[in-house]
């Protein structure tokens, strides 16, 4: 699983732990949390940074039997785009749509008939209530055009490929207190954020007997932000 140190990715963590998987994780500035995280779950936790395309390759290569990739991490670079630092940019494209890619693609070699692979992507790739927001819906969308294409590139191999598209979720990057609640609660059906264990679960519901036939798929778990 790429990132797993902190917020949803972690919920990921302790809910595939729970349910017996064997998880290996990646964090990147957490390495507190990380190693916290780890002890307290029975999994392990490897330093490499998504912004490294060659390095999230090689963890995926050296991970061992792969049954199930989840890819969580993820960056938000939000503002004007007229005053956004190029370089900012990029960084988010890197980690939110270079390494899923690459990920998703070497995960395949490796997994068996039956593996999935699960992408965090956001409601965001496909409603954009409002400004500065482009970098990162448009990191977003990417996700989406990537699963259903890998979805038919790895269907004859019985893996499939789906999105997870959260809305407004309780973690550091989109605190339920945060400045912005009021704004995001106003467009969406339930006036509140959700919490890092409802993506969890649906993560879950995803890499298990259940979901064999569903891929190439988006689904939304958003409280109806893009209803
Ligand atoms: P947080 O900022 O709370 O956590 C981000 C996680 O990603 C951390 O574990 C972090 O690890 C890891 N990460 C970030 N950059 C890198 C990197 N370069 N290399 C490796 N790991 C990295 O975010 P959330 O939990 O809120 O978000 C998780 C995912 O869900 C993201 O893809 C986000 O876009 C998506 N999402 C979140 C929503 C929300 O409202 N919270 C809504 C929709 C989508 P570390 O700290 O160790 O660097």
């Amino acid at each position: 699983m790429l990132g797993g140190s902190r917020g949803i990715g972690a919920a990921i963590v302790r809910r595939f732990a729970t349910e017996g998987a064997r998880v290996t994780f990646t964090y990147a500035g957490s390495r507190e949390a990380a190693e916290k995280l780890a002890a307290e779950t029975g999994t392990v936790a490897e330093k490499t940074d998504s912004a490294d395309r060659d390095a999230v390759i090689a963890r995926v290569r050296e991970s061992g039997p792969l049954d199930v990739l989840v890819v969580n991490a993820g960056v938000g670079a939000f503002g004007d785009p007229l005053e956004q630092d190029p370089d900012e940019v990029d960084r988010l494209v890197r980690i939110n749509v270079t390494s899923p890619y690459h990920a998703a693609v070497e995960a395949a070699r490796r997994m068996p008939e039956g593996g999935r692979i699960i992408v965090i992507g956001s409601v965001n790739g496909d409603r954009i209530p409002f400004p500065g927001l482009s970098a990162y819906a448009m990191s977003k969308s990417a996700l989406q055009g990537m699963a259903r294409g890998l979805a038919r590139d790895f269907g004859p191999r019985g893996i499939t490929v789906n999105v997870v598209q959260p809305g407004p979720i309780d973690t550091d990057m989109n605190p339920a207190d945060g400045p912005m609640k009021d704004v995001m609660h106003a467009v969406m059906a339930l006036k509140r954020h959700g919490r890092p264990e409802d993506v969890a679960g649906m993560v879950a519901w995803l890499a298990g007997p259940e979901a064999s036939f569903v891929t190439g798929a988006m689904h939304t778990i958003d409280g109806g932000f893009g209803a």
